[in-house]
Parts: structure tokens; sequence; C-alpha cells
């Protein structure tokens, strides 16, 4: 699993906010909130002015500078989608077509729920359990994935090939908490979503009562699969999701499904084994198919058809789908206007048409250049942190130096953009251009299969707000989109930008040594490097980790969950000491100039926390705690500097200041 700085999209609910960000000076500083003591709560100070400047627009779910950035990203794309609407020419008509399709919302409102007829029609014939492959790979290919996923994946054995892989998935709450956990908030929820799945249905015509049957059933086979699957933190073991089998297998956990047909209408390749990555689950959807009628697995099948289309369809179906999964589910008060949804869907369908206008608008050779420089930096000084850990045997230090020797780093956009040509857009046809983009995805995934792996291929869009490392490459990638204020300032003192940027580039390498990333060895194989005295210590140097983040309370009863988010407070941590030691070294020799008032360490900090000033709603809060592996904004920043001795002595801190873990402080890398 590819491990990234940021959630980005939560449920649909993507990120955005003002762009009273850009007025920030020119500095890159924040304005500190000087009624808090930097000791006492340092994300308060550094954040409390700007999240007070910066209330949640009434269509977000959170306010904060990745949102900031990622709205001014977005004008960006809005802005060269309608040049390209108002130019149409032979190599950009598919873009315009598609975002006009989409902004059409009369067209849309004037057709109802008729572009998901066939679909649903395809469900309502399906008459036994031997016929529910070929229905099922239909709706795979069309991004549906009821019940279960299948696609490719790198081979755990040997990360040069891509094998076929079946996984967990065919829940349309967040993950199995959802259905699980045990409180009023939880039960709530539940009751919530039975209500919105049975309006759903009275929208294609059930009745009240009909609806309300079906939204049972569809809460009952999904609880069934919910309980059946792996939790947030069980997903981040690689070892619990490793099980090559030969194909045949596939036919001792679920044996009521014709696999060859499911094969076939994927368009798969012919393989003889395959990674299982949850059997378990797969033996719960055996039990699901015996336990339930033909009847009540086309109900299940019709829902998600309803939910996975619901977004594009008429008024009365986006504004339902909103209310549950925008409103309860994250607190947005207000739907976002149709063009910022349909930017986001062109990113998600085209992105590879689109980002290119994005890259031309705003990425230049100074910014790789300077990405560049400072990568190169970080890597040494990772390399120089590796011997000063203590703990670690001489054997496997002289792994970890090898594997950090072996990242390899892409910056900006892909080297080869995809070519589309091969999807159909229509100007008047917003749900089967969807369909059609999904599908043309889903081959180029399911063929992949067998084949050598390509690590040219990027995992986001050249515009996104993020960055990410992939154990299986071993590569810390940052597209453009991150490579902009306030990560990165090209106006702002290093300090400033080691702290944001450099911090996010130390994170993305440390997750080559996380609880999931240290399984994996230069290669990208999933093989052991470690001897068994210094993996204990790993293990035990974690474990304080998981305390620390596990005693913060997200909010109400819910805590924060310190196993699940292990992975990116390790690369939090470790991401703050290398970059405030690459920035040591770049300023070795020279005076400390103040500016601002703040010394180059205690820009370095500042810099680091205002990456993560950010307001967020109750509703948004609850669900990011149950679902996101990240912590929320407030621990990433107190919960990292609390641990580190130099953020101590750069604002002069008292040894018993609530941002000084002293002795309790948690250091892994
Ligand atoms: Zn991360």
């Amino acid at each position: 699993m590819k491990k990234s700085i940021f959630a980005g999209a939560l449920l649909g609910a993507a990120l955005t906010v003002s762009p009273a960000f850009a007025a920030d000076s020119a500095s890159g500083l924040p304005e500190v909130d000087t009624s808090v003591e930097p000791c006492t709560n340092f994300y308060q100070y550094a954040c409390s002015a700007w999240n007070k400047a910066h209330p949640i627009p009434s269509d977000q779910s959170r306010w904060g500078s990745f949102a900031v950035l990622s709205q001014s990203n977005q004008e960006i794309l809005r802005a060269a989608l309608e040049k390209v609407m108002a130019e149409p020419r032979p190599g950009n008509q598919r873009l315009a077509d598609f975002y006009g399709a989409c902004m059409d919302d009369k067209t849309a409102d004037d057709k109802g729920w008729a572009p998901i007829k066939p679909t649903l029609d395809k469900v309502e014939a399906l008459h036994d359990l031997k016929a529910l492959a070929k229905l099922l790979a239909d709706l795979h290919s069309q991004g549906i994935n009821a019940y279960f996923a299948f696609g490719s994946q790198t081979d755990f054995e040997d990360a040069r090939k891509d094998i076929a892989a079946v996984q967990q998935a065919g829940l349309g709450l967040p993950n199995r908490d959802f259905y699980v956990r045990d409180s009023e908030k939880d039960e709530s929820r539940r009751k919530e979503y039975v209500a919105h799945i049975t309006r759903m249905f009275q929208l294609i015509g059930d009745s009240a009562e009909a609806a309300q049957t079906k939204a049972e059933t569809v809460m009952r086979i999904e609880t069934g699969l919910a309980k059946a699957s792996l939790t947030l933190a069980e997903l981040n073991d690689p070892q619990l999701t490793n099980h090559k089998k030969p194909v045949a297998e596939l036919s001792n956990l679920l044996g009521d499904f014709d696999w060859a047909a499911y094969f076939a209408g994927v368009d798969a390749p012919q393989v003889k084994s395959l990674n299982i990555a949850e059997p378990d689950f797969l033996k719960a959807v055996q039990t699901s198919f015996a336990a339930e009628s033909v009847d009540d697995i086309k109900v299940y099948l019709a829902w998600h058809v309803l939910h996975a289309r619901a977004p594009w369809l008429s008024k009365a179906f986006v504004d339902e789908n909103f209310a549950f999964y925008g409103k309860v589910l994250t607190g947005a008060q207000e739907l976002k206007p149709r063009w910022k949804r349909c930017v986001a869907l062109t990113d998600d369908s085209l992105g590879e048409d689109l980002g290119r206008y994005y890259v031309e608008a705003s990425f230049g050779p100074e910014h790789k250049k300077r990405m560049l420089e400072m990568v190169k930096e970080l890597k040494a000084a990772y390399d120089s942190d590796i011997d000063t850990l203590a703990w670690m045997s001489p054997a496997t230090r002289k792994k970890a130096h090898e594997k950090l020797a072996a990242i390899i780093d892409k910056i900006g956009y892909p080297d080869h953009w995809r070519d589309y040509s091969k999807v159909v857009v229509k100007a008047d046809d917003l749900v089967g251009d969807i369909e059609r983009a999904t599908r043309f995805e889903s081959e180029r995934d399911v063929h992949k299969i067998g084949k050598p792996h390509d690590k040219a291929e990027w995992g986001m869009t050249p515009p996104t707000v993020n960055a990410y490392y992939d154990p299986t490459e071993n590569d810390i990638n940052f597209p453009a989109g991150i490579l902009q204020p306030p990560f990165f300032t090209m106006t702002a003192d290093d300090a400033v930008n080691f702290g944001a940027i450099g911090m996010v580039i130390g994170h993305e390498m440390t997750h080559g040594f996380d609880d999931q990333g240290r399984q994996y060895d230069k290669n990208g194989n999933l093989k052991d490097w470690w001897t068994k005295e210094d993996a204990k210590k790993f293990e035990e140097r974690a474990a304080c980790v998981v305390d620390q983040y596990g005693s913060y309370t997200a909010i109400d009863d819910l805590k924060q969950n310190g196993k699940a988010t292990l992975g990116e407070n390790l690369a939090d941590n470790g991401g703050i000491r290398i970059a405030l030691a690459a920035l040591k070294k770049r300023l070795a020799g020279k005076p400390d100039q103040k500016i601002g008032g703040f010394t180059a360490e205690q820009r370095f900090f500042l810099g680091f926390a205002q990456v993560w000033c950010t307001n967020t709603r109750d509703d948004a809060i609850r669900t990011q705690a149950m679902s996101d592996v990240h912590s929320l904004p407030e621990f990433r920043v107190n919960g990292t500097v609390s641990n580190s001795e130099e953020f101590a002595k750069a604002f002069a801190c008292k040894a018993d200041a609530p941002m000084v873990r002293g002795a309790k402080a948690c250091r892994v890398w």
C-alpha cells in the first residue's frame, strides 16, 4: 500500500479553501498567537491566528493550508478547462467534452436516473448465482466494487512484476469500524445510513416500505462483510495481506462463484496464481451467498450501482447523496459548486490529460532543480542519522544504508503521459463518459497482470496536493501540486522551506523504514533484512509511539488509533529530525540571522506547523479518526515537536512544559 503525506479527498468531500492564504507574506512565516506559549501548545501558537482568520467555508468539512492550496490548484484547472472549451482543438476535444458534459446540470436533471437504468436492468435480470460472476465482472469493470475488488498488484516476492490480486471491498460506509463500533454516535450514523439507502431506493420508484426493507437487507449484507474485513491497523501489515495461492484456491474459499466466467468478464489474462489478500473475507462472501436469496443479492448490487453514480444523476440524487456522505459523515453544510465537483471528476477520470495544463501553468525547471537539491541534502542527512542510532547493529545498519541509497525520486509529473485516445467521450452523456473512463482504467490495470512492473507510472495526478512513498518501488513521489506555498515558497528562506517541504521529503523517506516499509528490501520485495534483535528493538521503540498517539483524544469517546497511525507518526517524527539536520548542514558557518524575530530553527518549526493549520468539523474529525491512517493535524504538530529535544532548545522550553516529553520522548529514527 502506498503511504501518502495526507489522506487527500475524504469521501468525496475533497479539500478546498479561501485564496486568502496567498496573502501570507513572501517570508512564508505564519502570524503567531502570542497569547499562547510555544512550549505549552505549539499548534495553537503557530496556528490559532491562521485558524481564526480562515473559518470553514460552508461547502467544506475542513479548511487548512492543504485545502487552500488544493482550491487554488482547482482554480488553475478550471481556467484551463474553460479555455479548452472555448477553443476546442483536435488534441483537447476529449477534455472539453468531458468537462462540458459534467457542467451540464440541465441535461443531468432532465435525464433523472435514466443513465443507470441499463445497469440496473442487468442487475434485475440476474436469475441465479451462476450468472452472478458475469454481472459482477461487468460492475467491477465500471468501478462498482460490490463484494470484492480485483486487479493487479506488485508481486510481494518479486517487485519486478505485477500479479493478480483479490481484495476485500463492497462496503458503503468507509470501513468495518463504522458497522461494528459500539457507541451512541456510531449507532445513530448507522441509522442515518439505512435511512439514506431507503430514500435512494424511493428515488427510483420504490414505496417507503419496500425501500426500507431493501435498506435493511443492504445493511445486513454489508455488516456481514464488514465483520470479516481487516481493520485499518491490520491493513498496514503487508504480511496479513500476503497470500499468493494457486488460482484453484479461489474455489476452495468461494466455491459458489464461476471464477472462469468472472476472469473472462474482466478480460484478465490466464494466471496460475494470484494474491488472495484476505482469504477469510472471501469465506465470508461465500457465507453471505449461501445465506441470502438471489433477490436480496440483487438489492445489494442495485444499491452499489445507485451509490456509485448518485453524484452524477439529477439534483434529487445529488442532494440525497450529499445529505449523507457530505453532511452526516463530514459535517459539510452545503454542496460544493458544480465546477469544483466537475474539476475533481475530470482530474479523477482523465487526470494525465488535464495534468499537462497544470504543469504548464504552475511548474517550472526552477522548481524541479530546487527540489532535487533538497532531496539530495535530505538523503545525506538521513544517511548520517542512521549512524547515530545506537540501538541498531552494524549488520542491519548496513542494509538500511543500502535501502536509503536505492530510493528513487520522482518529482512533478510523469515522463510519459497516459494515452486516453481509446476513451470515447460524448458531450451529452456524463454517466456514460464516467463509465467508459472507468472501464478504460480497469482494463489498463487488469492488463498489467503478468507483465513487468512499470515504476515510471504515477499513483497521483500532477495537480494533487500530496506526496507518497511506494514500498514496492522504493521511491518517493512529489506531484507538482504540492510544490507550491506553503510547502514550497520560492521567496521564503531555507529554514521555512526545510520545515515544510523538507519535512515532507523526510516524511516520505522515513516511510521506507516505518512499521510497513521496513518489511520491504531495497528492491521493493517483501523480504526481511533485519536481525531478530534489531527487529525487536524497533518494535519496542515503535510501541512508545503507539502509546503516545493512542493517548490523544480525537473527539468525545474516540481516541486516536495509535496502531493504525503508527507509520504516519513515525514518518512525521523521522521526517522532522532529518529535515532539521539537513537545514543545519546547509546553514553551517553562516550567521543565524533572525527574520520576523525568529531564529532559523524557530522558523523551521513554524514552517512545519503552519502546513498543518486546519479547522475541522466534528463529524469530519470522527470520520478521520476512524478511517484515516494520518493523525489529526494538532497531534501531527504537537506529537512530533514534543518528542524533539531540538524543539525544546529552539524555544527554550522548561523541562516540565507540556511540549517537552523529556525522558518519555519516543524516538525510532
Ligand atoms: Zn505519510
